[in-house]
């Protein structure tokens, strides 16, 4: 049954989040009530022939400016109730029939205690990733990113880097300061980011140092326009195995103005998942999206686009799926170098 269809709703056939008979297909419940979970996914922690497992990082500790990302999950849930059930646009197919998804919930964090926190998440990042499901993340502020790089690397090894921001995120200190701007110069000083393969887009801040990655700052962005952006994205990162990082404040505080360090001159959302939708033939193993803190916004501008941020990363993945099967890279080498 298609929502469009306007069949009349079966009784009990909501609050997929909870009652769903299974994790695949459409929930087709209204958009306006029910238990919330990312885009009316089954919550579980089963991971049992999960292909991707959506998870909330409700962290904020890390910000230098607002605070309020530690809502950022919420948000983006309660945002992608309107994006179940139909056909996705720009997909022209529903995710649901190719991927089995589930929400996993929230990562479980003790705010009291801060330097506890790196470990908390990469260590339940770590069972996910090596359950096999491909983990999306909905930060949080962006320190997140850093322990999530570790437990990706754990499994995947050095990956290329794909980052959405407007700052570069590359100020370092040699403490192991909780802070949400220096991931990028932590993984690459750990080799678990590979800078000859990474590329910034968006940028429009001066950090310290840029690491040896690539940088399309905003203006760069509009003049090379959406095509000459993936061109750069694809000559730089290849066949590399790749995480996606997308920090909302990459848009413009028109288009985002619920984050905690927004900068003016950014890319508009129709820009951003342009160029998201163009990047089908990168290697994704993983991917989030960042500093969405709802108190700062307006009639959920910046929650429905972290939404979609997540929505086009699944619709990607699907896409993937129907084309090669859910099998690694080296498997699909394996079969055809015989
Ligand atoms: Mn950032
Ligand atoms: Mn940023």
């Amino acid at each position: 049954m298609s929502k469009t269809s306007h069949a009349p709703l079966r009784p009990r056939e909501t609050d997929s989040a909870v009652f769903a008979p299974n994790i695949m297909g459409g929930s087709h419940e209204p958009m306006y009530g029910g238990v919330l979970s990312f885009m009316r996914r089954k919550l579980s922690r089963d991971l049992r022939n999960v292909d991707v497992a959506v998870w909330g990082i409700p962290f904020d500790a890390a910000v230098s400016n607002r605070p309020g990302a530690r809502f950022g999950p919420q948000g983006v849930r309660r945002a992608s109730a309107i994006l179940e059930g139909d056909p996705q646009y720009p997909f022209h197919a529903d995710p649901f029939e190719t991927l089995a998804v589930v929400d996993y919930g929230d990562c479980s964090l003790d705010y009291g205690r801060h330097f506890d926190v790196p470990a908390q998440i990469e260590g339940q990042a770590r069972e996910i990733v090596q359950a096999g499901a491909t983990l999306l993340s909905i930060g949080g502020d962006h320190y997140v990113t850093w322990p999530l790089l570790k437990a990706h690397a754990e499994k995947h090894g050095p990956m290329a880097l794909v980052q959405f921001d407007a700052h570069q995120d590359t100020w370092f200190d040699e403490e192991e300061r909780i802070d949400h701007g220096s991931f990028v110069a932590r993984a690459v000083r750990a080799g678990i980011i590979m800078p000859e393969r990474s590329i910034q887009v968006g940028i429009r801040t001066h950090a310290p140092e840029d690491c040896g990655i690539e940088i399309l700052y905003a203006h760069d962005v509009a003049n090379l326009g959406v095509s000459g952006v993936l061109k750069r994205i694809a000559a730089r990162v290849g066949d590399a195995k790749t995480y996606v990082t997308f920090d909302i404040d990459s848009l413009d505080p028109a288009y985002a103005p619920g984050t905690g360090t927004p900068v003016a001159g950014g890319l508009s959302s129709r820009e951003a998942l342009m160029i998201l939708r163009g990047l089908g033939d990168l290697d994704i193993v993983g991917a989030d999206v960042v500093e969405v803190a709802p108190a700062y916004d307006h009639a959920d501008v910046t929650s429905i686009a972290g939404a979609a941020v997540l929505q086009h990363y699944l619709g990607l993945l699907a896409e993937r799926k129907a084309k090669h099967g859910k099998k690694d890279l080296l498997t699909r080498v394996a079969e055809h170098s015989l």
